[in-house]
């Protein structure tokens, strides 16, 4: 079991010590966010030491000018690149002359820091001893309202524990900002406008290319120990520095409080004209609210999400606090009310992966979000794919493809492919059948049967067009082919007929025509408007059904068992077990080149099509595939202990779905694959979820019925879970002495291991 560093505890992330190389691991651990704008843990003073500073507004992007080796045709023209946006954190701190910086400082003690995840709310304190005659206690709490998107808070309260202190805040925004991942080192915002007063500082900013307008505003107060105002602060500009300062007599033995209101004002939301207005505004009713009314407020905001989607679990403490800091930083990472944002796999904890969109959000979050919000959180993210139709189409026919095939990008900000690795930009097709397949879950889940005839089905008949035109007939195999892929497991490029894409193309095309079939007769005036747009001819449908019908699949020759890919027999079988520590992850130690001639998996492939397609095999088939593919597997995609934790709980082996479950929970935690400084696993935490919910809970849908059949991890004592089914909230309570589900809804029929049960 993995060293936690941590404190256990089962609503806090604790940590109790200043260690200046844990810095920027703390920064993304502590990240805060609320749906619209979100910040790494960053100090508000100085820091000399090692820190990676980070603060991004939802969908604020910059296209980079691609940067490759080698050009090659196709690439896009640029990656999309979440922004550092303008940070308003800032709060420099000189005592006696000297600046308060943790790095610098004689000593630092009682350092700590706490995220309370019941109630979003971020705390640090610590002493620091200036000078031989200067110590001082610091206690600031820091939040992002879930109730005003708009609008962040700090509140920093210091302390002259030993001599007088003659302080001078200086309370900024701060518009030099870099991202840590350009290409060129261009400037990415250009600034146009800036207000300072003693009621606020506004930086206006924009981005260059995009021309997303922002404004960035702070209104900084300062009170004595009685909350008695210590008069205004000053405005002082230097560049694309703005401040407020003031300089403040402190006895020892008394403290101050700071008060910093912040955020962005963004121009999609309101005209760029109005800002400064706007602004004012926003100022002037929040410092009137004060920091305990607006803290309340985010707190009942949080209790709200709680009480949807809260997972408890009695007698395993690290597992306990390991799903609800999962949850917590999915619900600080999307809301699902603006159809123009998406999910990226790092949120607003890093830069990594620029880009917002993967298929991380169709094949892992999707699942979370459809069962723990209202059901138009999880149509807002299919609305998402179907409002980039027509830029998935173009960017098929980049690549050559005709009559309406849509390739949907592998990451994405605006519709637009912005990927720009051949293996993986025009490889990694098996995208398009994770979109297809959340159309289908999406369905099965919520019983809305609007979304494929409104939307749906145009993304589905792109999609399978698409495939109709990627494979091509072996006169060797007499089959279909798909040549030249990268399948979920990145750790091989550019093989031939990749299982689980092969698999997911012949459903995707059967799928397809099932779907028409059924629009046809059911819809008929949104198949004549769909037929018209989308230029339908109807032989499409055959040539479909006789490309799914004769779709090729690699085979072993002796077992019962599908081959990851054409080949995958002609390496040499060792297995992952026979790695040394040393060397992993591999993909931090060994080179490109042996990474693909090893057998190694990076994350679930076959298993992965295992886990989407779970009804189309029986028990032994999947025993099968899991005992042969799962040793050879690293893990070292996010995205992957959570599914074979879901098929260890399948197969009924607990505690190997066990461990798993707490790789796949505590993997930013206790910092699994050695990354975690450059941000969270956002999007795999909404697989924990599944691990949880699918995998124990064994929650499945069949034939518009809702099934569970859950298992105990054995070290657990009784665990409880919400899910949202069809309008219904259905909480299920596991326990060693049985079973309980409690919902409002006479009418819903609940199947208990295959038993329809009255409830
Ligand atoms: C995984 C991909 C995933 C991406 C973003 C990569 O490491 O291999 O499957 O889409 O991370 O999470």
């Amino acid at each position: 079991m993995k060293k936690t560093y941590f404190k256990i505890d089962p609503w806090k992330i604790v940590e109790e010590d200043f260690d200046p190389n844990k810095v920027k691991a703390s920064e993304s651990i502590f990240s805060l966010g609320n749906g619209v704008m979100g910040q790494r843990a960053n100090f508000e003073e100085q820091y000399s030491g090692d820190s990676f500073q980070g603060s991004y507004i939802g969908g604020v992007y910059y296209p980079d000018k691609t940067k490759v080796g080698w050009w090659k045709n196709g690439y896009p023209e640029y990656f999309a690149k979440v922004l550092n946006a303008p940070s308003w954190i800032g709060i420099h701190i000189t005592i006696g002359g000297v600046p308060l910086d943790l790095n610098r400082c004689l000593e630092v003690s009682n350092f700590r820091r706490e995220l309370n995840m019941k109630t979003g709310m971020y705390t640090r304190s610590f002493e620091a001893q200036l000078s031989l005659s200067i110590r001082i206690g610091v206690e600031v709490k820091r939040f992002l309202s879930m109730k005003e998107g708009e609008l962040g808070v700090i509140r920093y309260q210091i302390n002259a524990l030993q001599g007088p202190a003659d302080i001078t805040f200086d309370s900024f925004i701060d518009g030099h900002v870099k991202n840590q991942d350009s290409n060129w080192d261009d400037p990415f915002w250009t600034h146009i406008n800036k207000i300072s007063s003693k009621d606020m500082i506004l930086l206006h900013s924009k981005t260059l290319k995009t021309e997303f307008d922002i404004a960035t505003y702070a209104k900084t107060q300062v009170f004595d120990a009685q909350g008695k105002s210590l008069g205004n602060f000053k405005p002082f500009e230097q560049d694309y520095r703005i401040s407020q300062t003031k300089n403040n007599f402190l006895e020892e033995g008394s403290f101050c409080t700071l008060l910093k209101y912040g955020g962005y004002i963004n121009g999609i939301n309101h005209k760029p004209a109005d800002f400064e207005k706007v602004a004012k505004q926003l100022v002037e009713q929040f410092s009137k609210k004060g920091f305990a009314a607006l803290a309340d407020a985010h707190r009942k905001a949080w209790a709200k999400i709680w009480d949807h989607s809260d997972i408890q679990i009695k007698g395993d403490e690290k597992a306990q606090q390991g799903i609800r800091f999962n949850i917590f930083q999915l619900n600080q990472t999307y809301n699902g009310r603006d159809t123009r944002l998406n999910i990226g796999p790092k949120g607003f904890t890093g830069e990594k992966y620029g880009g917002s969109t993967y298929w991380d959000t169709e094949a892992f979050c999707l699942p979370f979000y459809m069962a723990t919000k209202n059901q138009n959180v999880a149509r807002n993210l299919l609305k998402y794919r179907y409002e980039h139709l027509d830029k998935a189409i173009e960017n098929a026919e980049k690549l050559g493809f005709e009559k309406g095939a849509a390739l949907y990008p592998m990451v994405t900000m605006n519709g637009e492919e912005c990927h720009n690795e051949w293996e993986i930009t025009f490889e990694e097709i098996h995208r398009n059948g994770a979109i297809a397949f959340a159309i289908f879950n999406y369905e099965r889940f919520t019983g809305d049967l609007t979304y494929i005839p409104e939307m749906g089905l145009e993304v589905l008949i792109g999609i399978a067009r698409f495939w109709a035109q990627r494979v091509n007939f072996s006169e060797y195999q007499k089959a279909y082919v798909i040549l030249g892929v990268t399948g979920p497991n990145e750790y091989e490029n550019n093989i031939n007929n990749n299982w689980y894409t092969n698999y997911l193309a012949q459903w995707c095309l059967r799928f397809t025509f099932k779907e028409i079939s059924k629009i046809k007769v059911k819809h008929p005036k949104d198949w004549e408007r769909i037929k018209k747009k989308v230029c339908w001819e109807e032989s499409e449908t055959k040539q479909w059904i006789e490309i799914a019908d004769n779709m090729y699949f690699p085979k072993h020759p002796e077992k019962k068992l599908f081959l990851q890919q054409d080949g995958f027999l002609d390496k040499t079988l060792t297995f992952a077990s026979s790695l040394s520590p040393e060397e992993r992850p591999i993909n931090q130690y060994w080179s490109w080149d042996r990474i693909l001639r090893s057998p190694f998996i990076k994350q679930a492939d076959v298993l992965q099509g295992f886990y989407i397609f779970e009804d189309h095999f029986d028990k032994e088939t999947l025993e099968q595939h899991f005992d042969f593919y799962e040793p050879y597997t690293v893990h070292e995609s996010s995205l992957s202990p959570c599914i074979h934790s879901i098929l260890a709980a399948r197969l009924g082996r607990t505690q190997q779905a066990y461990t798993f479950y707490l790789r796949t929970s505590r993997l930013d935690l206790d910092d699994y694959n050695r990354e975690v400084e450059e941000g969270l696993h956002i999007t795999s935490m909404a697989g924990t979820w599944m691990s949880i919910v699918e995998g124990f809970g064994g929650v499945r849908v069949v034939k518009n019925k809702l099934h569970i059949d859950p298992i105990l991890p054995i070290s657990w004592k009784e665990y409880r879970f919400k899910i949202n089914f069809r309008g219904t909230l259905i909480e299920v309570k596991v326990a060693r002495d049985g079973v309980n589900f409690s919902h409002s809804n006479p009418q819903l029929s609940l199947y208990f291991k295959g038993k329809l049960i009255s409830t």
